[in-house]
């Protein structure tokens, strides 16, 4: 459908068909929705902080298209366990890479798997599919315990 490097589409389509960390999680401590009316994607991010303000556990549910899906699988791989600092750099970095210029190529050895998502840059209006679940992701560490209860 996207006319991606190989080896990228292979890991969206993997991500997609098989997303890690998939599912509610037992004992999340903070919960974030986020909707993207532009493609119909819909998530729900679960979080939980650990003591040492690292990002514990993290999973996410919810439905829409390939990107969006494999894009939130491997977010929640590149941030379970790191501090929270370090999502932080990683939604700043993602989102330039996802918006830089076509010829810039992405640092793969800062971003990782997430690199093979630098695809989207040459589909504008698939950009927001795979920063839904960073922006999501946000909203739930920037809530507050209080709010999340009400879920
Ligand atoms: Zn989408």
């Amino acid at each position: 459908m996207f006319d991606l490097r190989d080896l990228y589409q292979q890991v969206i389509v993997d991500h997609n068909k098989s997303p890690r960390n998939f599912g509610k999680l037992a004992g999340a401590d903070r919960v974030a929705e986020g909707y993207n009316p532009l493609c119909g994607d819909r998530l729900k991010v679960y979080l939980r902080i650990g003591s040492d303000d690292s990002i514990e556990d993290v999973s996410f549910e919810g439905e829409g298209c390939a990107i969006s899906m494999a894009s939130a699988s491997l977010m929640t791989e590149a941030i379970k366990g790191q501090p929270i600092d370090r999502f932080t750099d990683l939604l700043r970095d993602f989102q330039h890479m996802v918006t830089s210029d076509l010829a810039e190529t992405p640092d793969e050895r800062r971003m990782g798997k997430l690199a093979v998502l630098a695809g989207v840059r040459e589909f504008p209006s698939r950009i927001k599919c795979a920063t839904l679940c960073w922006h999501t992701m946000k909203a739930a560490v920037e809530g507050d315990r209080a709010v999340a209860k009400t879920e």
